[in-house]
């Protein structure tokens, strides 16, 4: 008898030291492959969507625009003009030069849009429905004399040293197609390869589309003699949708229906799996959403542009940002840089979340008491069992106040939480923004307090003071 008790106590230890340790958020985090060119973490985004000023009435200068707000990547700018895209070089700005399927026929500078175009069946030249009226029509990919034009856009830009391309409505003559909107293309290139193959003119537009942006990087890589990359408005940050997957990352127009926190994450998330990089661009009226959709977007690690220079539709007014409203946002990415580069996904919970039938306490990150709004996305660097952990919390409350929060310190560091640090942005300060921008210098842009908790086995309990500019970064450190 004594023996059997024997057995099923050694059974039990041998069953107990079997069960797997806590996770910890170095090991949840997923070490993922950025494109090597897309945007960092950290880099501010802006996009003059044109030369400014454009003309004697624009009271709008890019490059100084673009320093109020701390930008450091220059993305969609549609130009053909040498001497802006050098100067954007000589500045230290990485520009994308923008790429569409209406690119005015050559020499540059031209209005006219009519050599090598899509035609449909009556041999018409076509345009989205958005375009009717604008004269606007749509390139064929199977078409040289585009493919001519595309290039000669590509060409002249890499040599007064831009540094990559977005192009808007990558699906070109597909999207006429899938959309329902035309039925394309007619053109004698489309006709011949089509018939070469045995199909209709539309069965080949998505191969051909898909074929014409891998020749266009090729072609441009061989240029430059280094990689080039290539990003696409992929609206709403989705990926499935061909052509989005044959570029290095997307910069993608975000519409209010989608600016929420769990959408931001959702996505971004999807973006990494995929090894793309997302930029979103949204633009409204209330001033609180935009800055909340910022500091979202790059607490998910995901880049907002900034918003500047944005379309609205609806025959508004192009949306111009004014860095009183954002540019302490961006000033504070560029103060806790360090604590973004290098940061990837290790848990998101929110105050929404449905605890009934899990033990919240186990989670990385819990929360004292329901909330609707309040957002905690935990980033680690992957593997680095020593290296602080970071929480970035959104308030999305419209009026928000104090909450309290609750960290398991077990799924942090083996030995425990040693201190707790919060970094928030802080108002704006016109000469401190300017300070910081001429000497590179970002430490007046943020600020910084200890954040006392209370032990309750491994438990910290933690009162999160008003979060006034919508976001916090809590730094943890180890024991
Ligand atoms: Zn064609």
């Amino acid at each position: 008898m004594a023996q059997k008790f024997t057995l099923l106590f050694c059974l039990l230890i041998a069953l107990a030291s079997c069960r797997p340790a806590l996770l910890t958020v170095q090991e949840t985090a997923r070490r993922t492959t950025q494109p090597g060119s897309a945007p960092k973490y950290s880099d501010v985004c802006f996009s003059s969507r044109w030369e400014r000023p454009r003309n004697e009435q624009d009271t709008l200068e890019t490059f100084s625009s673009a320093r109020s707000f701390h930008a450091t990547y220059l993305n969609w700018v549609y130009t053909t003009n040498p001497d802006f895209i050098k100067k954007a070089d000589s500045l230290g700005y990485r520009m994308q030069v923008a790429l569409t399927p209406t690119l005015p026929d050559l020499p540059f500078g031209s209005n006219e849009n009519k050599i090598g175009r899509i035609v449909n069946k009556a041999g018409q030249p076509v345009t989205a429905p958005w375009m009717k009226g604008w004269n606007n029509w749509w390139g064929c990919v199977n078409n040289p004399a585009f493919q001519e034009i595309y290039f000669a856009y590509i060409e002249e830009a890499l040599k007064a040293g831009a540094y990559g391309f977005q192009v808007d409505d990558p699906a070109m003559g597909f999207l006429l197609l899938r959309n329902k909107w035309e039925d394309v293309c007619y053109c004698a290139f489309c006709r011949k390869k089509a018939d070469s193959l045995g199909v209709q003119p539309p069965d080949i537009q998505e191969v051909s589309v898909k074929s014409f942006h891998q020749t266009m990087k090729k072609r441009a890589e061989e240029l430059a003699g280094r990689p080039v990359p290539f990003s696409c408005n992929n609206f709403e940050g989705d990926w499935e949708l061909s052509p989005y997957g044959e570029f290095d990352f997307g910069v993608a127009e975000i519409p209010e229906r989608r600016a929420n926190p769990e959408y931001l994450y959702a996505a971004i998330r999807e973006a990494r799996r995929n090894e793309k990089a997302q930029v979103f661009t949204f633009a409204n009226d209330r001033d609180w959403l935009v800055q909340k959709m910022i500091a979202a977007t790059y607490a998910c690690g995901g880049n907002m542009l900034v918003p500047w220079d944005v379309w609205q539709g609806g025959g508004k007014d192009r949306y111009f940002g004014k860095p009183e409203q954002f540019a302490p946002l961006y000033g504070f990415v560029g103060a806790v840089a360090p604590w973004l580069d290098g940061y990837e996904d290790a848990f998101y919970a929110t105050s929404q979340d449905d605890v009934r039938f899990i033990e919240d306490r186990n989670l990385p990150v819990s929360f004292e008491e329901y909330r609707r709004q309040i957002h905690a996305f935990v980033r680690a660097k992957p593997g680095d069992a020593d290296a602080p952990v970071v929480v970035h919390l959104i308030d999305w409350h419209v009026l928000m106040e104090p909450f309290g929060i609750r960290l398991n310190e077990g799924r942090f560091f083996k030995k425990g939480i040693a201190s707790v640090e919060l970094l928030t942005p802080v108002p704006f300060d016109k000469t401190q923004h300017e300070a910081a921008e001429a000497s590179g210098d970002f430490s007046a842009l943020f600020a910084s307090q200890t954040i006392d908790f209370q032990r309750d086995g491994k438990l910290l309990h933690l009162k999160i003071p008003k979060l006034e500019q919508h976001w916090g970064l809590l730094i943890l450190r180890k024991k």
